[in-house]
């Protein structure tokens, strides 16, 4: 595949980076809308640091609270709102993905007259993809979506059950300030769901990309298996930095465009997903843990070389051949193995979703996002059965 690749945010990565916030910010603005999630950066001190460094570097700030896990669309109008009222020049996201999403929406809207939820694809014939927003630095506390350093957002609509997202280059950050210390507070269940997700963000990559990408693969497991190895270190361990700050590296590379690039993959899981996530309001990558294995065993037949080599060399098992799909399916169940030995549902019906609406789920995900055969994307491309099989097979 030919490809351009082009990242523009400049990271700055360390413990204790958070003490620079104030000089970071001062160079793109002099007011600053400071948005936030449920009040954990309140509870860990960091809000307390980051306002101190503000303040030492003459930066004024107004804050947006209460940005929810999947966040609303009402939440990034609500932002957007004061970002104008106020006459904010610069916009600092300080929280998880939640956090940063939405403060990317609302950089944009900022701009934009009409409603933000145009911009996010959502079934309709061509979405307001935006072109200007105001300066983002994004200061990450949670290793997870790697938004820090992508122009990536995900907004769920709590009034149509809808959740999906905006890609456009205006949402790379200015600046990602990404300090591991900030990581040490997050609690078990989500540091394990951060290990998920941005695993399962190379293995869309890396499972529905083209066939031939040798150095693509190779980065996508070394992301896999550095998680692996680290996660679980930082999850005996909260507080050991060391693994904090491999995981949250991980994150970044994962989702900043560098393992995909000329992939050319879907993100079928995550799509599925968050249709989930839009019914159930259920945490992403536990939704990601019940989704990507049963997903796998369904794509494994039908594209096994790729699930060969990902049990080769993720697990060290030894194939028959390269088409081998009992090997393939063993890597699939260790791969489960390992989610749920870190703490991560791998069933439906532990985050209690039933068989009841397994078609709607199916149809509502195809209506946000598919292909001129009306498919969603992805190798293969599934149809609406196919997605039903997929999340039938995980109940
Ligand atoms: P999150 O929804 O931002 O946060 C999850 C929970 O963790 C919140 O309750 C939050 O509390 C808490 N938390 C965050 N940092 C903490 C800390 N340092 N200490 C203690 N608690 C902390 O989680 P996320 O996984 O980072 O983001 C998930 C969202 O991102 C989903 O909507 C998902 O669809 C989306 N996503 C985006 C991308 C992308 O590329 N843009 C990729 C994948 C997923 P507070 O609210 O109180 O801070
Ligand atoms: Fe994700």
């Amino acid at each position: 595949m030919n490809f351009e690749f082009h990242n523009p945010t400049h990271l700055i990565f360390g413990a204790g980076v958070l003490s620079r916030l104030g000089e970071v910010v001062g160079r793109h603005g002099k007011k600053a809308l400071l948005v936030t999630g449920g009040g954990s950066v309140k509870r860990s001190g960091t809000f307390d640091r980051a306002v101190a460094s503000l303040k030492a570097a003459g930066v004024a700030w107004v804050e947006c609270d209460g940005v929810e896990p999947n966040p609303r669309i009402s939440t990034v109008r609500r932002g957007a709102q004061i970002a104008r009222d106020e006459h904010c020049d610069v916009i600092i996201a300080l929280g998880g993905g939640s956090t940063m999403d939405a403060s990317k929406v609302m950089a944009a809207a900022f701009y934009y007259d009409g409603d933000p939820w145009d911009m996010i694809l959502h079934g309709q014939p061509t979405p307001h993809i935006p072109t200007r927003a105001l300066p983002l630095i994004t200061v990450p506390t949670l290793a997870a979506t790697g938004s820090e350093m992508n122009m990536g957002a995900v907004i769920s609509n709590e009034a149509t059950k809808e959740k999906s997202f905006v890609q456009a280059k205006c949402l790379y950050p200015r600046v990602a300030l990404v300090d591991p210390e900030l990581t040490k507070s997050v609690p078990r269940d989500q540091t394990a769901y951060g290990v998920c997700d941005l695993i399962t963000h190379v293995t869309e990559a890396y499972f529905n990309g083209v066939d031939d990408t040798p150095i693509q693969d190779r980065f996508a497991e070394g992301v896999i298996l550095t998680a692996m190895e680290w996660g679980p270190k930082a999850l005996a361990d909260g507080n050991d930095l060391e693994a904090r700050a491999q995981v949250q590296w991980a994150s970044i590379v994962a989702l900043n465009g560098w393992v995909n690039a000329g992939t050319n993959g879907g993100y079928p899981v995550h799509m599925i997903e968050h249709t989930l996530s839009a019914y159930h309001d259920i945490t992403h990558a536990a939704g990601l843990a019940v989704v990507n294995p049963s997903w796998m065993r369904f794509a494994a037949r039908h594209r096994p070389h790729k699930f060969v080599q990902f049990a080769e060399r993720i697990f060290g098992l030894t194939a028959k051949d390269p088409a081998d799909l009992e090997c393939a399916l063993e890597g699939i169940d260790r791969f489960e193995s390992f989610l749920k030995e870190i703490g991560c549902p791998t069933r439906l019906a532990e985050l209690q979703i039933d068989d009841g609406l397994l078609t709607r789920y199916a149809q509502d995900t195809l209506r946000v996002i598919h292909d001129a055969n009306g498919n969603l994307p992805g190798r293969p491309a599934m149809t609406e059965a196919d997605i039903v099989a997929v999340l039938k097979a995980a109940l």
